[in-house]
């Protein structure tokens, strides 16, 4: 009885009541304490409803945007510890970048009219192309978009490329220039709050209806540059990435995609 009451929709009442209690929490940082979760639900319920005004041409890049910018926001706010990531240091540019496809749309947008740019793009998608994830990971094809050591799309770049910090320069060194196989010294706290943004973005996408997976971003960043309107295609249900093999942990499940799938369930009776 209990689990049948907890998947039925709340009525329309309740769902107001809970959308005026989420409004002082819409795009605050995360507070990182009591209270994290709720902020998280209240940001998810907000971008669903963005997702679905089918009013909003762009509403999959504005979604991409409104959680970069939540994640900034935390970040700034929020993290603990020391960071060791600079301007003009770019040695983590060049591994596996794992994106959702409205954070694609973000990035293509920004490079479109950049014919160089858009090649480097397509040289690095067909270098990509034959490696599996893992040989991805530590082959080096340096990002297409860094330029003078610094990234070219720094606004819209990726959810991950915003939130990898680094707590130690010789560590990133030695996984980056000689592949030690160690794993990056994340700073501080800034993995609970990448993940945090990570799963209300790919939630907000299932409860669209949407697909919700991190892809290879060369790849998909072609496909994206190869079509001035892809992101009307692709929120029309057009499957234009689909030769685009998925993150294999969110294709396989890991920690993220179960804490996605928690939050899916507790907020899809409130929408
Ligand atoms: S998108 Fe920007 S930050 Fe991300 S890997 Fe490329 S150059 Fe680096």
């Amino acid at each position: 009885m209990q689990e049948r009451l907890a998947t039925e929709r709340l009525d329309r009442a309740k769902r107001r009541q809970l959308l005026r209690e989420d409004e002082p929490l819409i795009g605050k940082p995360l507070p990182m304490a009591p209270g994290a979760v709720r902020a998280v639900q209240a940001n998810t319920r907000h971008v669903v409803l963005m997702l679905r005004d089918t009013e909003l041409a762009k509403r999959a890049s504005a979604a991409a945007a409104f959680c970069g910018d939540i994640l900034d926001a935390t970040l700034k706010a929020k993290t603990q510890g020391p960071v060791a990531c600079t301007k003009g240091c770019s040695y983590c540019c060049k591994t596996y970048v794992g994106v959702t496809i409205p954070e694609i749309f973000r990035v293509a947008d920004a490079m479109r009219s950049d014919t160089a740019k858009a090649a480097r793009v397509r040289e690095a998608a067909a270098a990509s192309k034959p490696l599996s994830q893992t040989e991805r990971e530590i082959t080096r094809v340096v990002c297409p978009i860094l330029e003078d050591k610094a990234c070219s799309v720094y606004a819209p770049r990726p959810i991950v490329c915003r939130a990898v910090l680094s707590s130690s320069l010789p560590a990133c060194l030695r996984i980056f220039e000689e592949n030690s196989g160690e794993m990056v010294p994340f700073a501080g706290n800034t993995t609970d709050i990448r993940a945090y943004v990570t799963i209300m973005l790919q939630a907000a996408l299932q409860l669209a209806g949407l697909p919700w997976m991190h892809y290879e971003m060369n790849q998909a960043l072609a496909i994206a540059l190869d079509h001035r309107d892809a992101e009307e295609r692709w929120l029309a249900g057009d499957p234009l990435f689909e030769q685009v093999p998925p993150d294999v942990f969110d294709k396989n499940g890991g920690p993220l995609t179960e804490m996605t799938n928690a939050l899916v369930a507790n907020l899809a009776p409130t929408l």
